[in-house]
C-alpha cells in the first residue's frame, strides 16, 4: 500500500493543497461577483493537520505538493508550514501558486524556508485592465513581487496568464516579451467552466490553437518542444531558443488531458477533491478530527481515489458537476 493508483491506472503523485479559501484578489473568472468567504478558523485545517495529511500522501507515493488558495500568502505564519512540509520524507517538490501581491515582503523568507519555485498569476500588464480583471488588484505590487522573487533566487518562476477573448488576448505578445526580459517561464491558460464565474468566462474562451498560432507567428522556428516530467502539469510547452524562457498552454477545454491526470486536491477545509469538474469529495478533516488511525486514513484516501472519474465533462452537462468556485479549490 505505498502507491495511489486510480481505476484508470493513473498514478497520483501530485497533491494541490489550498491553505486558505480567502483571497485578496477577486478575479472575475475565479469567483462570482458577490461571492464572499465566510469560512471560520475552526473549519480550516491547522498546519499540523495539513502536515499530517501531506505525510500520509507522501507515504503513498506523492512527491509534489503545491501550496495554493485562495491566496496562500494570506495565511498567517505560512513560513511555518513550508518548513514543516520541507521535513516530510519523500516530498521532492513544494512549489507555490500566488498572485504575488504579498511577495515583496515575503520572497526572501519563503526562499529560506524551502520554496524554491513559484507560479505567479498575472493576466495583464496594463494597470487599469489588471485592476478590472482582479477587481481592484495592484499591478505595480505584483511586478515588485515578481522582481523580489527573482532577486532572491526563486527559480524557475512560471507566470500564468488566463487568456480571455476581448479582455486581454491582445497581450499575448507583450506578456511573452515580459517573460523573456526577466528570464521567466510563461503559461497561457484557457478559462475553465468552474463555478458560475468560470462558466460566464467561457464566453471569453480563447483557444489553445489561437494562442499557439499567435506565438508561432512571433517565434516560429525558435520554438523547441519540451518533453514534460511525469509530475509536470498538463501544459504543452516549448523553449524559446536563445532565451531562458519556456512558453506553453494549459488547455483543459480544447484538449482533454485527463488521461495523464496525476493529481488530487485538498481544500482549506480538508475536503479531498478528486476532479475539478465533479462534486465528489471526502472529508479528510473530519476523519482526522475523529481520531482515525494513520492506516485507516490511508485506506480512506485509497477508497476515495476509486471515485476519481476518467475525465471531466466541461463540454457537456452532467448531474455530478461541481458547484464550487475555483477560489475554493485552488486552481
Ligand atoms: N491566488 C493564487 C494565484 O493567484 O495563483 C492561487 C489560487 S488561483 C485559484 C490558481 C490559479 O487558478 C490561477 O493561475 C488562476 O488564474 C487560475 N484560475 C482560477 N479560475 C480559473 C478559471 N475559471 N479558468 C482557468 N484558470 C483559473
Amino acid at each position: 500500500m505505498n502507491q495511489i493508483i486510480d481505476p484508470f491506472n493513473r498514478r497520483i503523485t501530485y497533491l494541490r493543497v489550498s491553505v486558505t479559501d480567502h483571497c485578496n484578489y477577486r478575479c472575475h473568472y475565479c469567483r462570482d461577483e458577490d461571492h464572499q468567504t465566510h469560512t471560520k478558523k475552526s473549519q480550516v485545517l491547522t498546519f499540523e493537520e495539513i502536515a499530517k495529511i501531506v505525510r500520509l500522501f507522501a507515504e503513498l507515493g506523492v512527491t509534489k505538493v503545491r501550496l495554493t488558495g485562495g491566496e496562500p500568502l494570506l495565511r498567517k505564519d505560512i513560513l511555518d508550514l513550508t518548513k514543516m512540509l520541507g521535513e516530510i520524507p519523500g516530498l521532492t517538490d513544494i512549489p507555490l501558486s500566488t498572485n504575488a501581491h504579498l511577495l515583496p515582503g515575503l520572497a526572501s523568507k519563503l526562499k529560506n524556508n524551502g520554496i524554491n519555485r513559484a507560479n505567479i498569476s498575472i493576466d495583464s500588464l496594463d494597470p487599469v485592465r489588471f485592476k478590472e480583471i482582479t477587481r481592484d488588484g495592484d499591478l505595480d505590487r505584483v511586478i515588485k513581487g515578481i522582481d523580489a522573487a527573482i532577486s532572491v533566487g526563486i527559480k524557475p518562476i512560471k507566470l500564468n496568464m488566463v487568456v480571455m477573448k476581448g479582455i486581454n488576448d491582445d497581450e499575448i505578445e507583450s506578456m511573452t516579451e515580459f517573460a523573456i526580459n526577466r528570464g521567466l517561464d510563461l503559461r497561457f491558460i484557457e478559462t475553465m467552466p468552474i463555478g458560475l464565474a468560470g462558466i460566464e468566462a467561457v464566453d471569453r474562451h480563447y483557444s489553445e490553437r489561437d494562442i499557439l498560432s499567435r506565438v508561432r507567428a512571433s517565434y516560429g522556428d525558435k520554438l523547441l518542444p519540451i518533453q514534460s516530467k511525469q509530475t509536470d502539469g498538463p501544459a504543452k510547452a516549448f523553449k524559446i531558443e536563445g532565451t531562458q524562457t519556456s512558453i506553453g498552454t494549459i488547455s483543459a477545454v480544447s484538449n482533454n488531458f485527463c488521461s495523464s491526470c496525476n493529481r488530487v486536491r485538498l481544500t482549506a477545509k480538508g475536503e479531498l477533491i478528486l476532479c475539478l469538474g465533479q462534486k465528489d469529495s471526502v472529508s479528510l478533516r473530519d476523519a482526522l478530527r475523529s481520531g482515525m488511525s494513520d492506516s485507516k486514513m490511508k485506506q480512506l484516501i485509497l477508497d476515495a481515489i476509486t471515485k476519481k472519474p476518467e475525465k471531466h465533462f466541461f463540454d457537456s452537462v452532467i448531474d455530478n458537476i461541481s458547484s464550487r468556485q475555483m477560489v475554493e479549490m485552488g486552481g
